[in-house]
C-alpha cells in the first residue's frame, strides 16, 4: 500500500484522521481537524460543490 500522506489544506500539518475533507472547484482538500474544516469553510464559502453531489 502506498503512502499517501496528506496535509492539512488550512494549516498544514499531517492529516492523520481521514473524513475531514471538503470538495470544492478547486478539487478535494483535507484537513486535519474538524476546526481547519469549519475555518476553510468559512474563508471560502463560494468554493463548495453541492452536497448532493457526494457519494
Ligand atoms: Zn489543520
Amino acid at each position: 500500500m502506498t503512502d499517501t500522506k496528506k496535509v492539512c489544506d488550512l494549516c498544514g500539518l499531517a492529516v492523520e484522521t481521514p473524513g475531514f475533507t471538503l470538495k470544492t472547484k478547486d478539487g478535494d482538500k483535507a484537513f486535519c481537524c474538524e476546526g481547519c474544516k469549519g475555518i476553510y469553510q468559512l474563508l471560502n464559502e463560494d468554493q463548495f460543490l453541492p452536497e448532493s453531489d457526494r457519494d
